[in-house]
């Protein structure tokens, strides 16, 4: 196996290994490695099997490219998404590696140049689609080059218990046989041990390296507000974050396409996105997401796989996922590039009980059973009054000890939990002395007091908790009852005329043994919207926003000449940077991170020259700002 772990330009493994932070300076621009990418990249270049599991936005991809820089020989990509593939060689490329990729999209005498270019040796990385190792002609003109290793990115979808099984990765059970001197690492952003099992089985990994690392998202913010108004509480939203990337999420094609439309009313550049679409117009509003030439993507989660965008800032969940896997997977797609992004739900009780009984609508029992567990557990997360970055992490059976985040709703104060033990009594005492036949309207007419005709007639005005809630304002009867129902200890059945009834588990909390608490937002959120403090995102003065805001509509356009996604170009935290730090010479723009090399020769000059330009513009513009010292540069 060592045989492929030669090492460019030295004779044999064993000499002198390559100081590895200085690769990662001079080819990527950064200082230091993220958690768990060095030991990774030491494991490839000793030629050794690697199992990666890292959140999106981990790093993933700089733990094979390094390698394949390094290493002797050409890096096979297993890549899922054609409609990715491009855009990843060109950030390979932009970053200096001789990358390219083979699919169906080229043309015949595009793939013969490639292929062409990989005989001679002239490639560190491939990307293939899975399909394209299947084929025998290609697996032929695999046998006659030399390998480094295989890295098969997205390797979850090689598992059926995976969200996104694909029967095509099935296929790379072979690579171990076929190419038994060539190293495999596979990488994946999914959490269950159950599918991290069924990965290093069926790719036959050998004794692999297994990393886990944390799925913590530091830079993320997790708030949750009650849905009252979707539209009216989304527009506000985007409005907050105008001009700044993100996806919000609907169950149904019609909604998104409400809200895409909606929003597009109020001026917003907003772009709709589910399976329903034709595909050209999918692939074009992709791509427009993409290119930061529309700012909104309304989307069903079949958004998701193909989108690599690094500077998303928020994703709004507008109705109930299903699922807390589903959720941190939609959430993770924002803020990959480390700067603060926020992950808003909308928690909408009515979506609770719709969910439900789409569970029940599946045949199969231990199918069924699943889901309900995800969604009493999606729920759970949302209505429990605890840190939701303690809770989501401890879903994926992670402990995270800081007794506070900082980062979340919770944290911040934002919501107060409140105690509604003898409110929850009262409005159960009134469903099971009615019978348990009747409506959450109705149970709350018992309680307020309400003198309706049906209430009369049943003779409900003489039962016990009848007019004892008739100090509180109904809506917070309404509270405690979605509280007691998404809680698990109101049962609400039936689909036209949904009735109540009170669960086995409610009997400590009606006997008095255990409390019950609902969590309510307060009035005043504070002022400090979306910074979460982890991540340490380099505080902006309003200059530096101006400056960023140059830099940003100079990377769209070197973007758009190169026909490249603007965050191939530089990423947001990389623009940041350099709108703080305003480096004036090459040596400066070196030290900004993302700035490698290759970057620099290729863009260093235009972004200098922005930067001059916009602090010589500053210095003579009225208010005038302080002469710089004498004997400045
Ligand atoms: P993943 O594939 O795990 O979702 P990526 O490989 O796309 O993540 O990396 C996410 C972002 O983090 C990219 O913008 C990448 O350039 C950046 N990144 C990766 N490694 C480092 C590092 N060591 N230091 C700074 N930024 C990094
Ligand atoms: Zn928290």
């Amino acid at each position: 196996m060592t045989a492929s772990a030669d090492i460019r330009g030295t004779t044999s493994p064993a000499s002198s290994p390559p100081a590895l932070t200085d690769v990662l300076r001079d080819l990527f621009g950064f200082p230091a490695f993220r958690a768990h990418q060095e030991p990774v990249i030491r494991a490839l270049l000793a030629a050794r099997d690697a199992f990666v599991v890292m959140p999106t936005g981990g790093g993933k991809s700089l733990c094979y490219q390094l390698p394949a820089h390094l290493l002797e020989g050409t890096c096979v990509v297993v890549s899922p998404l054609i409609s990715l593939m491009k855009d990843q060689v060109d950030a390979a490329t932009a970053t200096g590696l001789r990358a390219a990729y083979l699919n169906s999209a080229l043309w015949p005498w595009e793939q013969n140049e490639v292929s062409h270019h990989l005989l001679r040796g002239g490639l560190d990385l491939l990307y293939v689609s899975p399909e394209r190792l299947a084929m025998p002609q290609f697996l032929a003109t695999l046998a006659r080059i030399r390998l480094s290793f295989f890295a098969v990115d997205e390797a979850h979808c090689i598992s059926e218990w995976g969200h996104d099984f694909r029967p095509d990765y099935l296929g790379l059970a072979t690579l171990t046989e076929r190419f038994p001197g060539t190293p495999i690492a596979a990488f994946t952003a999914t959490a269950t041990p159950r599918v991290q099992e069924d990965i290093i089985d069926k790719l036959r990994l050998r004794s692999p390296l297994l990393v886990r690392a944390s799925f913590n998202r530091p830079n993320l913010f997790y708030r949750i507000r009650p849905k009252v108004n979707p539209a009216k509480q989304i527009l506000s939203f985007v409005r907050k974050h105008a001009g700044q990337a993100g996806i919000i999420y609907r169950t149904t094609r019609r909604s998104v396409e409400e809200t895409a439309t909606q929003l597009r009313d109020h001026g917003v550049r907003a772009v709709a996105y589910h399976a329903g679409l034709e595909d050209r117009e999918r692939a074009a509003n992709q791509e427009a997401f993409n290119r930061d030439e529309v700012d909104v993507v309304v989307a069903t989660i079949a958004f998701g796989m193909g989108i690599d965008k690094s500077n998303v800032r928020y994703v709004l969940h507008a109705d109930l996922p299903r699922s807390l896997e589903g959720y941190y997977q939609e959430t993770g797609r924002a803020g990959r590039d480390g700067e603060p992004a926020e992950c808003f739900l909308l928690l909408g009780f009515g979506d609770i009980p719709k969910l439900r009984y789409f569970n029940e609508q599946i045949p199969e029992e231990a199918e069924r059973k699943h889901a309900n567990r995800c969604l009493a557990a999606m729920v759970s997360f949302a209505t429990v009054y605890a840190c939701r970055r303690k809770q989501l992490l401890s879903y994926f059976d992670e402990v995270y000890s800081p007794p506070s985040c900082g980062a979340c709703d919770v944290c911040a104060g934002e919501v107060e939990s409140v105690d509604a033990t003898r409110d929850a009594q009262i409005v159960m005492s009134a469903i099971v002395r009615t019978g348990q036949r009747f409506g959450m309207g109705h149970v709350i007419d018992v309680v307020a007091g309400a003198s309706t005709e049906r209430i009369h007639a049943l003779g409900h005005d003489r039962i016990k908790t009848y007019g004892i809630g008739a100090d509180r304002p109904r809506h917070h009867w309404r509270l405690v009852l979605d509280h007691l129902i998404a809680q698990g200890l109101v049962a609400q059945s039936g689909k036209e005329y949904p009735t109540l009834s009170v669960r086995p588990t409610a009997r400590d909390v009606l006997g008095g043994a255990v409390p019950f608490f609902v969590s309510i937002s307060r009035d005043r959120v504070p002022a400090r919207q979306s910074t979460p403090s982890p991540g340490a995102p380099i505080a902006a003065g309003a200059q530096d926003a101006d400056l960023f805001e140059v830099l940003r509509g100079l990377r769209r356009r070197l973007a758009g000449e190169l026909g490249v996604p603007p965050y191939v170009v530089f990423s947001d935290r990389t623009l940041r940077e350099m709108a703080a730090l305003r480096p004036a010479c090459d040596a400066e723009l070196l030290g900004v991170t993302g700035v490698g090399q290759r970057k620099l020769e290729q863009f260093g000059m235009a972004f200098l020259e922005a930067i001059a330009a916009f602090v010589a513009g500053r210095r003579t513009a009225p208010p005038a700002l302080p002469p710089p010292a004498s004997g400045g540069r």
